[in-house]
């Protein structure tokens, strides 16, 4: 086993519930839906949506010939699966994202939304998608950004002791961390990544606004004010399409076990047994269950 950060786990939440469809988050869930349709090409071969959670964002992928729907909770996975249903078009992916199970280069697109917020690493854990992504290939991303106008604001009128101008991350609560929208740039830069795109999303995330203006209108209002995210980032939440130079050479693996390597050795060569994966090379075995590919710790 490797040495890899904490991972903040869903396990067992029924946050896509209380989160997204109790919690009055009709409007920000909207807001990206725009900022989302902005960046994502109108078609591709195989997507890697890391952190997909109960699947919220997989339908706006549809495009995409196949989608690995990757996160850390199985029971986040099973309500996605139930949402997308079980298909060769959804790939059903349960591993760390410190330790990712595929081999390199494979991605033509990748995106995490919402996921970068709970990375104790941010910067281990850009370069383990880095490397499972093809040369030419777009990586849409998400981030909680610390140099918002509240946070601004609170550190002025001394209600905060942390200083959103600053790079390092902030964790605000455990496993929670706001990003400064230069260090991404820094790290993205640093992966070989060009910025292709910056919206700021998420504007009018006030109670007040939500309670008397309709989520629609005030989403398609963000939608408005999102491209002034290329010049600057003061919301909460900012989405980046980044890109890797080349152009994409490799067609995507016809067999969905030709997409893993194992995520302890590193080998390519995994062996499809009854109910699990084997590698070919160190012995690790890898549970394959109700349509869920695990690679969080091997079967014993
Ligand atoms: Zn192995």
């Amino acid at each position: 086993m490797t040495n890899t950060p904490p991972v903040c786990n869903y396990e067992g939440s029924d946050y896509q519930q209380s989160f997204w469809e109790q919690g009055g988050r009709a409007y920000e869930d909207l807001a990206e839906a725009i900022a989302l349709k902005r960046m994502l090409p109108k078609s591709g071969k195989l997507m890697l949506e890391l952190g997909a959670g109960a699947g919220r964002n997989t339908p706006r992928y549809a495009g995409f010939e196949r989608i690995v729907v990757l996160d850390y909770s199985t029971t986040q996975l099973a309500q996605a699966q139930e949402r997308l249903g079980r298909s060769d078009k959804y790939i059903y992916v349960a591993a760390d994202v410190y330790r990712l199970p595929f081999k390199n280069g494979l991605f033509d697109a990748a995106t995490m939304i919402r996921v970068l917020h709970h990375m104790a690493d941010a910067p281990k854990a850009l370069a383990q998608i880095k490397s499972t992504l093809q040369p030419g290939a777009i990586f849409i991303l998400e981030f909680a950004n610390k140099l918002n106008l509240k946070a601004i604001l609170r550190y002025w009128f001394g209600k905060q002791s942390w200083s959103p101008f600053t790079l390092e991350p902030v964790e605000f609560v455990k496993l929670n961390f706001d990003f400064h929208p230069k260090a991404i740039r820094q790290w993205l830069g640093g992966l070989g990544f060009s910025i292709e795109k910056m919206l700021t999303v998420s504007h009018f995330r006030l109670g007040l606004l939500k309670r008397i203006i309709s989520a629609k209108l005030l989403a398609a209002v963000d939608g408005i004010f999102q491209p002034t995210g290329a010049l600057v980032q003061f919301t909460p939440s900012v989405f980046v399409k980044a890109a890797l130079p080349g152009s994409a050479d490799s067609a995507a693996p016809a067999s969905i076990i030709d997409l893993f390597k194992c995520p302890d050795c590193g080998h390519g060569n995994l062996l499809l047994k009854e109910d699990h994966l084997a590698c070919a090379s160190c012995g690790a075995k890898w549970s394959v269950r109700d349509g869920i590919h695990d690679f969080r710790e091997q079967v014993k």
